[in-house]
């Protein structure tokens, strides 16, 4: 008999708070834990490696327990690092057990077997996948308008560069949505908002891409920088200003206009 991937005094793959709220937004948090399944060890790593931006994005969870709360929206977040598997990236990215990260060797993630490979994906990345993806066909099932919404922090230098933004909005087909989200931020003229920063959703994504852009359903990625949440001061600041820029650009999202990929 083989041990099962998760214990059973350890977490499950993922959470959902407030699955039946009544906001057209439905929040995912795919780093939210630092967490290691326990039968991965420490994939090699110091404690304070697993803890920097590698392993987790510093503040997201926070961030998106906050915006759930304050929209009345469903949240969907992973309890388990990304060393472990990344669950934004398609499972053919390079990056999904990614055996450096930023410049850091991960060595529990090296050489790794087709089928050590397998039972990180069938314990972690499908159930929580497969469950978003039953909400969004409930919804749209129940003729409810939606809006998908990844949050995210991002790590205020990488690779020696200084990141000049405070928080980044990424999409790829839901332009319309993502540029009103902006505009609304940039209300505060303190703020440096930038479309698509520090990222560029590309094929390496999941969460827009998969269950946004494929199903039409406006979506986008919050990236905000994690110095600005890594305290409940700032993610109480930033759970406000979020949430008033979310349903102020609403309208915009559920008007169902897509860009066309095909002319960009
Ligand atoms: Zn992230």
């Amino acid at each position: 008999m083989t041990e099962p991937f998760l214990a059973l005094d350890e977490p499950p793959a993922y959470g959902v708070v407030n699955p039946d709220g009544a906001s057209p937004y439905v929040l995912l948090c795919e780093h939210a834990s630092p967490r290691i399944p326990r039968c991965l060890g420490d994939l090699g790593l110091q404690e304070a490696e697993r803890l920097r931006h590698i392993g987790w994005d510093i503040g997201a969870q926070a961030l998106a327990l906050g915006l759930a709360a304050a929209l009345d929206a469903p949240l969907f977040l992973t309890n388990y690092s990304r060393l472990a598997i990344d669950c934004n990236r398609p499972l053919d990215a390079a990056s999904l057990m990614p055996e450096v990260s930023e410049a850091t060797v991960v060595p529990g993630n090296r050489g790794l077997t087709a089928s050590a490979r397998r039972a990180r994906i069938e314990a972690l990345h499908n159930p929580y996948h497969a469950a978003v993806a039953r909400r969004l066909d409930a919804r749209q099932a129940a003729g409810l308008p939606t809006l998908v919404v990844g949050v995210h922090s991002f790590t205020p230098q990488f690779k020696g560069n200084e990141r000049p933004w405070h928080a980044g909005i990424l999409f790829e087909r839901a332009e319309a949505f993502g540029r009103a989200l902006i505009a609304a931020l940039a209300e505060d003229p303190t703020l440096v908002i930038a479309a698509n920063e520090p990222y560029r959703i590309d094929t390496d994504d999941y969460t827009v891409p998969v269950h946004g852009d494929a199903r039409g359903l406006p979506a986008v990625l919050l990236e905000v920088r994690h110095d600005l949440i890594a305290d409940a001061a700032g993610v109480r600041d930033w759970t406000a200003r979020l949430s008033h820029a979310l349903r102020a650009a609403q309208t915009h999202g559920t008007s169902g206009r897509l860009a066309d990929r095909a002319g960009r």
